[in-house]
C-alpha cells in the first residue's frame, strides 16, 4: 500500500448541540487500527439517524472529540494484528464501526465484508446499516410470515424502504405511513401494499378498515414519541410492537400493564444485539446482499453531500426533507 499521509479529514463533536458543533476539521490523526480491526481509506460514508441522537446528547458519546458515523466503504490499508477474517491490505470492503465521518476508520474486522462480485461498493455501505436493521427485525423482533399485516412508520425513510421491500419480498401485507404524497408514491413503489398519507388521514381509522378491526400482528416504529401511542393502538391481539427508534424522540416511559389490552408483545431492539458475532453478521449480510442482487432491490440514495457539508445533511435529515440514504464523500 502506498504510505499514508499524517493527516486527514473528518468530521468532530467537542460538545453535544445543533449542528453547529459538527466541525469539519482537515487535520485530524490518522487512526491505528488496534488488533482485530482495520484500518480502511473510505469511499463513502452512510449518515444515519443515530449520528444526530449522539449528536444532540440523546445518546451519550463515549468521550469528547468524538468522529460521528457507523458505517462505510473503502480499501484496506492495513490490518492491526489478530484475527482480521482473512480481510488483507488491498480489500474493498463494505464496513460498520464507529468513527465514519473521516477518511480513514480503524474499523472491526468482524464487522467487515468484502464486497460482493456484482455489485457497486457505495451500494453495498448504503445498504449495510439500514438493510440489516429491516432484515433483523422482520427476521427476530418479529418474524414476518406471507400473508401477515404489518405497519411501517415513516415507510419512505432510509430504514423505511428496505422494510417495504424485504417484507414484499416475504409476501406480506404492508401498510405504510409518510408525511408527503412524494414519499407515499415512493413507498409504494418499493413494495408497501397500502400508504397512508398521515398529514391528511386518520392512520388508526385506515389500519382498523383495512384489517377489518383486526389490527396489524407487527408495528414497526422508528418514529418513536409521536407514533408509540398510535402503534399499541393499531397492534393486533398477540402482535408485536416493534419501537425501534426516536425519530420524533424518546417514547415516554410506558406501563407493562397496558399491554394486557392485546397480550400484545413490546420490543425494543438494537440491530447491534442481532449482529454481535462474526457467525450473525456474516449470516445476515449474506442474506441481504443475496436478497440485493437476486431480488433486484433497490438501493435507493438521496445524496452523496461532502463531507464539509454534513451539517446540511443532518438538517436534511432531520427536517424529513430526505427519501432513502444519506451519504458523504469524505475527500470533499
Ligand atoms: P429516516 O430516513 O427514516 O428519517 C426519519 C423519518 O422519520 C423522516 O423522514 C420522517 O418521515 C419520519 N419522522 C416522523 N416524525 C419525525 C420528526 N419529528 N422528526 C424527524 N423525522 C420524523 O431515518 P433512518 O432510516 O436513518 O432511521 C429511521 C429510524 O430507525 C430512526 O429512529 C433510527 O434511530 C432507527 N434505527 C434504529 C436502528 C436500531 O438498531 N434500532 C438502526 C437503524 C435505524 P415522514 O416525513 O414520512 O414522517
Amino acid at each position: 500500500m502506498a504510505s499514508l499521509p499524517s493527516t486527514m479529514k473528518g468530521v468532530i463533536i467537542e460538545k453535544t448541540g445543533g449542528t453547529e458543533v459538527l466541525q469539519y476539521k482537515t487535520d485530524l490523526p490518522i487512526p491505528t487500527p488496534k488488533e482485530g480491526q482495520v484500518l480502511v481509506h473510505n469511499e463513502f460514508v452512510g449518515v444515519n439517524y443515530i449520528d444526530t441522537y449522539f449528536r444532540t446528547g440523546l445518546y451519550p458519546a463515549p468521550s469528547f472529540p468524538y468522529i460521528l458515523g457507523r458505517d462505510g466503504c473503502g480499501v484496506v490499508q492495513k490490518a492491526g494484528g489478530g484475527e482480521t477474517y482473512g480481510l488483507k491490505d488491498g480489500d474493498k470492503v463494505i464496513w460498520m464501526a464507529e468513527g465514519a465521518y473521516a477518511e480513514y476508520t480503524a474499523a472491526p474486522a468482524a464487522k467487515a465484508v468484502k464486497v460482493p462480485d456484482g455489485m457497486d461498493s457505495k451500494m453495498g455501505a448504503a445498504a449495510i446499516l439500514q438493510g440489516l436493521t429491516a432484515l433483523t427485525l422482520i427476521r427476530e423482533a418479529h418474524h414476518v410470515n406471507k400473508g401477515d399485516w404489518v405497519l411501517v412508520h415513516a415507510a419512505a425513510g432510509g430504514t423505511g424502504l428496505w422494510l417495504c421491500q424485504l417484507l414484499k419480498a416475504v409476501g406480506a401485507n404492508i401498510i405504510g405511513t409518510a408525511s408527503t404524497q412524494e414519499k407515499v408514491d415512493l413507498a409504494k413503489k418499493a413494495g408497501a401494499t397500502h400508504m397512508i398519507n398521515y398529514s391528511q388521514d386518520d392512520v388508526k381509522s385506515k389500519v382498523m378498515e383495512l384489517t377489518k378491526e383486526q389490527g396489524c400482528i407487527a408495528i414497526f416504529d422508528g418514529v418513536g414519541k409521536s407514533t408509540f401511542d398510535l402503534s399499541l393502538e393499531c397492534v393486533a391481539r398477540k402482535g408485536s410492537m416493534v419501537s425501534f427508534g426516536n425519530a420524533s424522540g424518546s417514547p415516554a416511559p410506558v406501563t407493562i400493564a397496558r399491554l394486557t389490552a392485546k397480550n400484545a408483545r413490546l420490543m425494543r431492539p438494537t440491530l447491534f444485539n442481532y449482529i454481535a458475532t462474526r457467525e450473525e453478521f456474516d449470516h445476515y449480510s449474506k442474506e441481504l446482499f443475496d436478497f440485493i442482487l437476486k431480488d433486484k432491490l433497490d438501493v435507493r440514495i438521496h445524496e452523496v453531500y461532502p463531507l464539509s457539508q454534513v451539517a446540511r445533511a443532518h438538517q436534511d435529515l432531520e427536517g424529513r426533507k430526505t427519501t432513502g440514504k444519506l451519504m458523504l464523500d469524505p475527500s470533499k
